[in-house]
């Protein structure tokens, strides 16, 4: 049987992760391989569905759309030594879904693989205004379907105006209101791609995420106070778009950090090992050593910048 594929797109933070782990949680069927390429140095997202019964692949050293060639094939042999009938390939927060597309045709006979596009409801807009905006708008636009995720931060009035901006600059994409990424299994597996509708729309230039963004990443020796942390968020770089990772929290234990914008959260986790103690930050050109700089200050000397 030919291999089919589905490629999860959305700029970073927009809640692709929380996609996937429901739809593994509410049984994704057998024959499913999942390749996950994570825009930061670490493979936090892997690292969250690794224990999960389901064989995963992590696309490592850049962005699927532009950079990774060599894992991309080794990923696709890796799913047909494991019989799998389906790819979904989680593309990173910066990768244009369409190049991601024409990457995995040119490599193995596949069928045009179709493309679900996830928006975080609440700073979609915002985002498509700023630096990053050409490529928020190029994964809306070559998406088959987006999930208007977070719909409960921005309330019914909220996901009608992101629904109509949408229905703007991508008319003939369908989209779909969710909290928590929580969508049946069959939306995001099952859909058939719409290639020819695809290819009238928006087409975005080729980018080099080099230039665009950077990414900061912090090791962390001990643990840290959720004071230090308050104080390292409230003078992170304002193109800081997107934060994360298992930090060693005072009197709490382990813990997901993640931030996405400036909403911010931590939440009980099994930090794996080699993950552990770790935070990026991706944010515009000259975000990195700023945030690395106050990094050092507020964390007071339990980080090192890396
Ligand atoms: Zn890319």
């Amino acid at each position: 049987m030919a291999l089919t594929a589905t490629i999860l797109s959305g700029f970073l933070g927009a809640g692709k992760t929380s996609v996937i782990q429901h739809l593994l949680v509410t049984g994704s069927g057998p024959g499913l391989f999942i390749m996950i390429n994570d825009f930061g140095s670490i493979n936090i997202d892997e690292a969250l569905i690794r224990d999960r019964r389901v064989t995963s692949f992590a696309l490592t050293n850049g962005c699927v759309c532009c950079s990774i060639g060599d894992d991309l094939e080794r990923g696709l042999h890796e799913a047909t030594v494991h019989g799998a009938e389906h790819v979904l390939i989680e593309a990173s927060g910066v990768a244009d879904p369409r190049a991601t597309s024409d990457r995995l045709q040119a490599l193995t006979a596949i069928n045009a693989p179709s493309i679900v596009t996830v928006v975080d409801c609440a700073s979609v807009q915002e985002r498509a205004d700023d630096y990053c905006g050409d490529i928020v708008i190029a994964q809306i636009c070559s998406a088959d379907l987006v999930l208007l995720n977070k719909v409960d931060i921005v309330g019914a009035s909220g996901n009608v105006s992101v629904a109509n901006w949408i229905g703007e600059i991508a008319p003939h994409v369908v989209s779909v209101p969710c909290v928590h990424g929580r969508v049946p299994a069959e939306l995001v597996l099952g859909l058939p791609s719409n290639q020819k509708r695809r290819h009238e729309s928006h087409r975005s230039e080729s980018h080099d995420h080099s230039v665009q963004f950077e990414e900061a990443r912090i090791r962390l020796q001990g643990a840290i106070t959720i004071d230090a942390l308050r104080s390292l968020l409230a003078q992170l770089p304002t193109t800081v778009v997107r934060g994360k990772g298992f930090v060693l929290v005072k009197g709490r234990g382990w813990m997901l950090f993640q931030l996405v914008g400036r909403r911010w959260s931590l939440s009980p986790a099994d930090a794996p090992m080699d993950v552990r103690g770790q935070l990026i930050f991706i944010g515009g050109p000259g975000s990195a050593s700023e945030t690395s700089r106050v990094a050092e200050c507020s964390l007071l000397g339990s980080a090192r910048p890396n």
